[in-house]
């Protein structure tokens, strides 16, 4: 039997989704950077043979209509009613989290708050009073720590008394202060004698709302009853401007400050503090971290360790030791794959069209990225410690002031982060829906046009493959400058947008630093493997799709019966278009081959490698020994280490993926920007790709 609805509400970061995960039992993704749960989960609680529709809404600091998000938890809790929110407060960021908490109140929805983090908490030195606070704010407090499922019994025995009516959980009505309570009762009452608007909405919060002038409830009452909504508002006009006149500040100001004065206020009657709580382990490690100096000194050797243990673990050390070449995890899947095309070798006489769809096709293209799961997995679990310890907050704060010089701002590093920025191998999809939180439209647009620049997982293959071709006593070192290229690319460009096609003023704007948390492994390891995961998919589907295409359009039309073999790619509609651009592309050392691989990256840009590899197997003779694509270019005598850099960079930059572009288009809401992204990006790839070949083979020669 179904029972109400309940959503969970509360700050970015506050345990939310652990909560939800805890109550429901699903394994949610438990995201840590603010932004990835736009849309909201929704699933189901069981309890003694009921079930509960459990939904995850979209972490908020406040609930005005600035954000997408703030939006989304509104109007769902307006709309919807729910029977019930689970408000998860972050005890360690009491004060602020109360400020939402307020704002939950104002809608009459009954609550449950779960007090979470009591352990951080408790660690920074203070506690907060469940009994006081409960009766302070009228609603059960339960004391959780979500990440080990403490407390989870018990908010999910209040949960079900409080819809079965056993447990009072009214919040307490929200008091702002004698001048304003009056301005806001008196308002109210008047909602409260409209019929219509009265029954949809909490009369205390619409006139809270009016109040403030929000253009969102305003419209959405306006489609409940124009009528009565005239009348108010001319009320509503005049109070606030009286209030305006009082305080001497606009009156959605107003409120918002007496809110925090209500917050403020709880915090003084029940938080306790032991005498360390001033200045706490997390202050101690962020007057490091944090300085203007060591910081980024910090941040740079951060992301070297990472890429030097990354490589290390994945790939060089022989910590499987039982069979030769087998011994590293990239050697042991890259040695399968070996062994599966070995296997099919007696097709090649039989039946060559088969053999080498399934050979070249296939396995070489999807086996190209899968022996980068082993690589993309360790380096999505270095950064999925160092998201969860909370250190990603601390780059987004010691590069907020720097990154204003170039028109962004420091919420516009957890885009870059989030598409793998912070070292290599993430994604630019929810790195672009992550600029949601970005409440100037400017800084956003930006942030969305360069991050793609960023060195996302697809990249990576192509990296390692030429890394380990041209430079392999170097892959540190290439890989930081490939890192450090794609930053300084994505600034300059940002820089230049900002002074041409998105000009603007910016607005100041604070930065939170959440404190330091152990990170806990199994979360850890569930974040990897559902990004490790998503990677294998798209190798096993979309990538393997457009291999299967690429491979066609690389093999047909076959060249006449006596022509010879290594004619046939050239024969081919793909050999074709190759060629033709072959005399531009040249300037950047880009053969027709690789245009081929190229022109196949633009769909994905994982393709890239496999592509490649396809075009040289076909183009060796059957009986030929199948060589690795890195030794086989490693020996060609018109690949250097020029070329092979030139590449990279062309791969870094060129065109967003068209997941991306479709993901642009919608976010910024027009396909000129869609189309500006594909275009300038290519153009910019091109143009350094370009100087660094020209700039290479002047050196090298
Ligand atoms: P949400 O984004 O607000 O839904 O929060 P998450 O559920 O993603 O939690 C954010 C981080 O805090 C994760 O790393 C959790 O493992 C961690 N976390 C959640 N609850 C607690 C808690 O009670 N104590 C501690 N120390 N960490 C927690
Ligand atoms: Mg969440």
């Amino acid at each position: 039997m179904e029972f109400g609805e309940i959503v969970i509400a509360g700050n970015p970061n506050a345990g939310k989704t652990s909560v939800y995960n805890r109550l429901t039992g699903a394994a949610q993704q438990v995201s840590n950077y603010p932004g990835v749960t736009v849309e909201f989960i929704c699933g189901q609680m069981r309890h003694e043979g009921r079930r509960f529709t459990v939904v995850d809404l979209p972490g908020t600091y406040s609930l005005t209509a600035y954000t997408q998000e703030e939006l989304v938890a509104r109007n769902y809790i307006v709309e919807r009613k729910p029977a019930l929110i689970v408000n998860v407060v972050d005890a360690s960021n009491f004060e602020r989290n109360l400020y939402l908490t307020i704002q939950l109140m104002e809608m009459r929805i009954p609550m449950v708050i779960a007090l979470n983090m009591v352990d951080t908490a408790e660690r920074r030195g203070y506690r907060v009073d469940v009994v006081k606070s409960s009766a302070l704010l009228g609603v059960p407090v339960i004391p959780t720590i979500a990440s080990r499922g403490k407390g989870m019994t018990e908010l999910r025995d209040a949960c079900v008394a409080v819809i079965e009516g056993r447990l009072a959980a009214m919040p307490a009505p929200v008091t702002y202060g004698h001048a304003v309570d009056e301005e806001v009762l008196a308002l109210a009452e008047a909602v409260t004698k409209q019929g219509s608007l009265a029954r949809q909405y909490a009369p205390g919060w619409l006139a809270a709302k009016l109040m403030e002038r929000d253009e969102a409830a305003i419209a959405g009452a306006r489609a409940v009853a124009a009528d009565e909504l005239e009348a108010l508002l001319a009320l509503a006009e005049e109070a606030a401007q009286r209030m305006e006149r009082h305080f001497k500040a606009d009156a959605a100001t107003v409120l918002a400050e007496h809110r925090y004065g209500m917050a403020a206020g709880v915090v003084k009657s029940c938080v306790s503090f032991t005498a360390e709580a001033r200045r706490d382990v997390t202050d101690h490690i962020d007057m490091v971290v944090c300085n203007r100096l060591v910081g980024p000194v910090i941040l740079v050797a951060v992301v070297a360790a990472l890429f030097f243990w990354v490589f290390k673990v994945s790939d060089e050390w022989a910590w499987i030791p039982w069979v030769n070449g087998f011994q590293s995890p990239t050697g042991l899947v890259t040695g399968l794959f070996d062994l599966l095309s070995d296997s099919l070798k007696p097709l090649g006489v039989r039946a060559p069209m088969l053999h080498s769809l399934l050979d070249a096709g296939i396995i070489g293209g999807v086996g190209g990225v899968m022996s980068f799961v082993p690589l993309i997995f360790f380096m999505f679990f270095f950064v999925a410690m160092l998201e969860d310890s909370g250190y990603i907050a601390r780059v987004a704060f010691i590069l907020d002031r720097p990154l204003r010089v170039f028109g962004l701002q420091g919420k516009s590093i957890l885009a870059f982060i989030v598409a793998g920025g912070l070292g290599a191998g993430g994604c630019a999809v929810p790195g672009i829906l992550s600029t949601r939180t970005m409440r100037e439209d400017k800084d956003r647009l930006v942030t969305m046009l360069v991050t793609p620049f960023m060195n996302c997982g697809a990249k990576m293959p192509v990296y390692a493959m030429l890394i380990a071709a041209f430079f392999p006593g170097n892959r540190t070192l290439v890989m930081m400058t490939l890192w450090g290229l794609s930053w300084i690319t994505a600034l300059c460009a940002a820089w230049v947008l900002r002074k041409t096609l998105v000009r603007g003023e910016q607005t100041p704007f604070v930065m939170e630093l959440p404190p330091y948390h152990i990170p806990i492994l199994t979360s850890v390891l569930r974040h990897t493997w559902e990004r490790t995961w998503l990677y294998m998919k798209k190798a096993g589907t979309i990538i393997l799709a457009i291999n299967i295409l690429l491979w066609a359009v690389m093999y047909f039309p076959r060249p006449p019966e006596d022509a010879p073999p290594d004619k046939a790619l050239a024969h081919s509609f793909a050999g074709r278009a190759g060629l033709a651009l072959e005399p531009v592309t040249r300037a950047a050392g880009f053969d027709w081959r690789t245009n081929i691989a190229l022109i196949g990256g633009f769909a994905a840009k994982e393709v890239v490698v496999g592509a490649l590899g396809t075009a040289y197997a076909l183009e060796q003779a059957e009986d030929e020994d199948h060589k690795p694509l890195s030794e086989t270019l490693a020996s060609m005598p018109d690949w250097n280490p020029a070329r092979a850099f030139a590449l990279m960079v062309f791969v870094m930059l060129y065109a967003p993926c068209l997941v991306t572009v479709a993901v642009i288009r919608r976010e910024s809401g027009s396909w000129k920007w869609a189309a500006f992204s594909t275009m300038y990006s290519t153009l910019l790839a091109f143009m350094l790709a370009v100087f660094f070949y020209q700039a290479g083979s002047l050196l090298a020669g």
